[in-house]
């Protein structure tokens, strides 16, 4: 998830290495670290929490020589972000360095027969198990390191991009990738290595991007030598770097806000990762697992939250309501914290956050606490305040978002709703073993249905720039649809400064259809299959006063795609955030707006 930089030439390693980590530093991490070898064959790692200047400081003093290194900016997903759980992390014996992104899922398995085994672990990372298992294979097996590695990798499930070294091999480093991008920079008797092209731009053209489960050893003197895990040999695929460093960055989007827009697919596999188990019909939440009684006999649940994350908490309330029978309320955090809300040790109060560290929340968690509620978090970033304030919780894995208007943290927030309402549903027996089967194989789809959106969504473009100059616009949904309403007017609020408001389908005429006439346009959500009929009344309303139609609509629609003037279709599904957002996102820029730091807002709202 975060930064992957090494280094192997005739170079001194660490200034390429550091430089490296700081072109990586807009993605946004908790601690970094680096580990060289250097001429006496010594291992030396240094490691600190916070940013890559404080590891420079840390190591200002020390022995940073040698030709051959690795470095990593980690966002931690497994054990808080601590000087002890930043990467490289060595193997039992010291012989081996590896640096991680990603997640290995069954590391508890695996770490418990490695316990076994005699291996004792400093960190709570499942990286450190990585580089443990790699060790186990290589002294039992008698392999060498890039077959133990190839070997090891048979065992893990999960997603990686690992680059490995070890001590007397200064000429040699393992790396391999699955589901995590890897790509290798190939230089005159050097090679560069890193998680994105970024640390590469400017110091070499020639370029080859790992391909999933492929293992690579990078031996100097000798050409790159690919195999895949299943130990079928594989030819490097050489190609020409041909981007700018700030491109490349925003992995070619103008913005980051777009890039973490199509980030979407893989955040929602991301979060299911290790939680939803689509052979057995299951949902695993482990973090949550010792409070799964108090929220199944819970008077209450109660979601707090701020802003986006309030916009999932509704999501996550009709979808609990609906699917597990358990009473929800969702409040305002900053509301709830002052109003003297009737809460009782018999509720369960789940605060929600994408930083963690939102002061109203923190602030409603303190007030739950004092009234005796078990308290449960959701939140994105690993160790932040908010996780640590609760009993319990479960990470979003979103990765870091750097766009100020939350994209991808939402998506994340709401895949973890479903799973979480499936898997009450699933203890409280009140859903039909098939319907909740049903309901997993198509959360199990999303991703690919959202590529899909994704894929088809260029015309949003044409819809953003009919309607760029308007000064209001209505969102209108039903249901879950109605969250995504009030979400998709937050987003333009945010970033385009065109007034926007989200209300319910029926509730326009008890109000807002005031509003309507020729320059209003009014986006309809018009997917729901219970209140299809519903909502097409409404549209007939809006035509009626001469407003204008965008729907968003399934595939298979007919009666809407004919009323509006302007459809966005979606896969047969509920996955129908992304065109909000790419609307909003192509009317912002069209509008000569900042769109990844809109004016007046940050990124975590750490004030009242
Ligand atoms: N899962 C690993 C950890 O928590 C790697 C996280 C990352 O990709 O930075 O340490």
């Amino acid at each position: 998830m975060c930064g992957i930089v090494a280094y192997i030439g005739q170079q001194e390693a660490y200034p390429i290495l550091i430089e490296g980590l700081k072109r990586l530093e807009y993605r946004g991490y908790d601690s970094a670290g680096v580990a060289l070898l250097n001429e006496n064959n010594e291992l030396n790692v240094y490691k600190a929490k916070g940013k890559v200047s404080d590891l420079e400081a840390f190591a200002s003093s020390k022995d940073v020589s040698g030709h051959i290194g690795i470095a990593h900016t980690r966002w931690a997903t497994h054990g808080e972000p601590n000087q002890v759980n930043a990467h490289p992390h060595v193997s039992q014996s010291g012989n081996i360095a590896l640096i991680h992104n990603g997640i290995i899922e069954n590391y508890l398995s695996i770490r418990k027969e490695l316990e076994k085994r005699g291996f004792t672990f400093k960190s709570s990372t499942d990286t450190e198990v990585l580089t443990n298992l790699i060790e186990d294979v290589q002294q039992s097996e008698h392999v060498d390191l890039f077959e133990a590695v190839r070997i090891a990798l048979n065992h893990v499930v999960g997603a990686y991009a690992i680059v490995v070294l070890e001590k007397g091999h200064p000429d040699q480093l393992i790396a391999a990738r699955k589901g995590s991008p890897m790509v290798i920079g190939i230089g005159d008797g050097e090679y560069f290595i890193a998680s994105d092209a970024t640390p590469i731009v400017g110091r070499t053209q020639k370029v080859v991007y790992l391909e999933d489960e492929q293992v690579v050893k990078i031996k100097l003197g000798e050409e790159l030598h690919i195999k895949t895990i299943q130990d079928v040999e594989a030819m490097p695929y050489v190609q020409e770097l041909k981007m700018n460093l700030d491109s490349i960055e925003k992995a070619g989007f103008d913005h980051f806000m777009m890039k973490e827009i199509y980030e979407q697919p893989t955040i929602v596999r991301d979060t299911m990762r290790g939680r939803l188990n689509p052979e057995a019909n299951t949902v695993r939440l482990g973090g949550i697992q010792q409070y799964e009684k108090q929220l199944l006999y819970a008077d209450n649940i109660v979601f707090v939250a701020c802003g986006t994350s309030w916009h999932a908490c509704l999501v996550g309330s009709y979808l609990i309501e609906n699917l597990a029978k358990i009473p929800v309320k969702v409040e305002y955090a900053s509301e709830f914290r002052y109003r003297n809300p009737v809460i009782t040790p018999h509720d369960v109060v789940i605060a929600v956050s994408q930083s963690g560290e939102t002061a109203d929340t923190l602030a409603a968690i303190q007030l739950a606490k004092e009234k005796g509620a078990v308290v449960l978090g959701i939140c994105n970033v690993i160790g932040s305040s908010i996780s640590r304030a609760t009993d319990a919780g479960i990470y979003t894995h979103a990765g870091p978002e750097i766009g100020v208007a939350s994209t991808k943290a939402f998506t994340s927030q709401v895949t973890v709703m479903v799973m979480l309402a499936l898997r009450l549903a699933e203890l409280k027996g009140s859903m039909k073993d098939e319907e909740r089967a049903a309901f997993i194989q198509e959360l199990d789809r999303i991703p690919e249905k959202m590529q899909w959106t994704l894929d088809h969504s260029g015309h949003v473009k044409d819809i953003a720039e009919k309607y760029k100059d308007v000064r209001n616009m209505l969102y209108l949904g039903r249901l879950q649809n109605y969250p995504v309403a009030l979400e998709g007017a937050l987003k333009l609020k945010e970033i385009s400064y065109i007034h926007a408001e989200g209300y319910p389908a029926a509730e326009m005429k008890h109000g807002p259809i005031a509003l309507i006439d020729k320059d209003m346009p009014v986006v309809f959500i018009a997917t729901n299959h219970s209140t299809y009929e519903k909502v097409i009344s409404n549209i007939q309303e809006v035509k009626a006063r001469n407003g204008k139609i965008i729907a968003i609509i399934s595939q298979k629609d007919v009666l809407a795609r004919k009323m509006a003037d302007y459809v966005i279709e979606i896969p047969e599904t509920e996955c129908l955030y992304s065109p909000l957002l790419a609307l909003a996102y192509h009317i912002a820029v069209m509008r000569g707006c900042n769109v990844d730091q809109p004016r007046n807002l940050a990124k975590s709202v750490t004030v009242e």
